[in-house]
């Protein structure tokens, strides 16, 4: 039999954003307990590879670079505007603001939670030195970022129950917390708090989530990649307690990947040609990776072609081990290659002779840049089903901008604040730009930790 425990702010999930909220509501002076439902800190936060954009910052400033929040923000617009026309997001409001915010909050990891930035590189397309990386550059940071933070939490003396699950909010009035129930291992008791702070970030883990808000989402489950504590908890228990769902939920891409063993390094290779069940090319393969899962997505059984050219042999030795369980097909002939992968030969046959003739000419009919366009010409001929892979979720509950979960009223509940992966909808349309998805994380809990612990003054 568990006794109830009493808390001025209770922190829900400890991932990056309730870490962050952790140390951020006891900085400001609150007695402050964390709940974390696996037998670890991390989740997705944990996992990912912790690098973290700001723009402007000192540390970039420290090492010669010029960088401004105009330039990042006209990237955002650019990218959001290759997802869907019609949408309400983002609010560019919000994305300004977190775009301030976030370099406060990269200083602030340093100066108050003993964290550092080894490298502070680009990525892929996008090659301004913006993004803070918690480990060497090429090295894994999330793990590096949850070691850092979870030294702060010991430093700092703040309480934090692993293995304990939020279940329920339980409601004073239409807008007011006074706690939750959780569960342990030693059984189930209610956590009374003066504020709780959401923090169990979205709902990648959730087959059925994934059904009911993206498009075909339960065959995205298959490939999620997310902390496995992913699973809708806060969003859920919020909109049991009254709170409002964003519109329009969608999931942050991470390119593409095969059901064949030992093939990642697909997951980012512009040298590839794309075609759909229908033999066609689709896209520009030389894309930021969250765009290609966006538009892979969208295509009846896509796949990956390649010819049998020296560059290529290592992935096809490791591609063969897909021949057997048909996620692989290979022909003689482009002809032989269409009927095993069972799209019209004329289609596929068409759609090669003008990949082909790009290459020669320098001008891709997709607008791929010539050293990515490599003529598929040398037998035997692959072809390996591709399958989108997701990270995380763009959705949760609305929220102002001191991160208060809002009613149906559109009143925020006085002391339920919301953040990460819980409440992110506000700066996406569809799409995810590097480095802002654990920097939203972090910003959205120092910011809801520092609100939660002022609304109790
Ligand atoms: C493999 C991978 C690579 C990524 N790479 C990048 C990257 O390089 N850059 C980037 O910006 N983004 C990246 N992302 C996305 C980014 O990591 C996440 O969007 C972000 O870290 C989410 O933080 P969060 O705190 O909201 O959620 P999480 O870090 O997942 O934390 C949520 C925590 O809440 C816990 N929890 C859930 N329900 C409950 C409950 N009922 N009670 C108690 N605890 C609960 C979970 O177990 C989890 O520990 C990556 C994600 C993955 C999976």
């Amino acid at each position: 039999m568990m006794t109830d425990k009493f808390t001025d702010v209770l922190v829900i999930g400890g991932g990056g954003a309730g870490i962050a909220a952790a140390l951020s509501a006891d900085e400001h002076g609150a007695q402050v307990t964390l709940i974390e439902k696996e037998s670890v800190l991390g989740g997705s936060t944990g996992m990912s590879g912790g690098g973290i954009s700001a723009t402007n910052t000192r540390f970039q400033r420290e090492a010669g670079i010029t960088d401004s929040k105009d330039s990042w923000l006209a990237l955002w617009h650019a990218r959001q505007a290759t997802s869907n026309p019609h949408s309400a997001y983002p609010d560019y409001n919000f994305v300004n603001y977190f775009m301030d915010e976030a370099v406060k909050t990269t200083e602030w990891l340093v100066d108050y939670a003993g964290h550092h930035y080894p490298a502070i590189t680009g990525f892929g397309l996008d090659p301004v030195r913006r993004i803070h990386f918690a480990g060497e550059a090429g090295s894994l940071g999330g793990p590096i970022l949850i070691q850092n933070l979870t030294q702060a939490l010991k430093q700092h003396h703040i309480q934090v129950l692993l293995n304990t699950s939020a279940v329920s909010l339980k409601k004073q009035t239409t807008h007011s917390i006074t706690g939750v129930k959780a569960t342990s291992p030693d059984g189930s008791f209610v956590i009374h708090a003066k504020a709780v702070i959401l923090a169990t970030g979205g709902f990648a883990k959730n087959k059925a989530m994934l059904a009911e808000y993206i498009p075909n989402g339960d065959t995205l489950y298959q490939h999620s990649y997310s902390g496995p504590g992913n699973q809708g908890d806060g969003i859920q228990m919020a909109i049991k307690a009254g709170a409002v769902p964003y519109d329009e939920p969608w999931i942050i891409g991470e390119g593409i990947t095969t059901n064949v063993p030992k093939t990642y390094q697909l997951t980012m290779d512009w040298s590839k040609l794309y075609v759909n069940a229908h033999g066609k090319r689709f896209m520009n393969e030389q894309n930021h990776y969250a765009v290609v899962t966006n538009l892979v997505m969208q295509q009846p059984q896509p796949w990956l072609v390649l010819d049998s050219t020296t560059a290529n042999q290592a992935i096809i030795s490791k591609l063969k081990s897909g021949l057997s369980t048909n996620e692989v097909v290979q022909g003689a002939t482009i002809n032989e290659l269409a009927t095993a992968m069972n799209v019209p030969v004329e289609s596929l046959s068409t759609t090669i002779t003008t990949y082909n003739a790009g290459a020669d000419s320098g001008k891709d009919s997709f607008g791929k840049a010539q050293e990515f366009v490599k003529k598929i010409q040398q037998a035997p001929f692959y072809a390996v089903k591709i399958y989108p892979i997701i990270m995380g979720t763009f959705g949760g509950v609305k929220i102002n901008q001191n991160f208060q979960v809002l009613t149906n009223s559109g009143q925020p509940f006085d002391n339920l604040f919301a953040t990460g992966e819980t409440a992110n909808k506000a700066i996406y349309n569809q799409v995810y730009m590097s480095g802002s998805s654990v920097q939203f994380a972090l910003t959205s809990g120092r910011l809801s930790g520092q609100f939660a612990a002022q609304h109790l003054l």
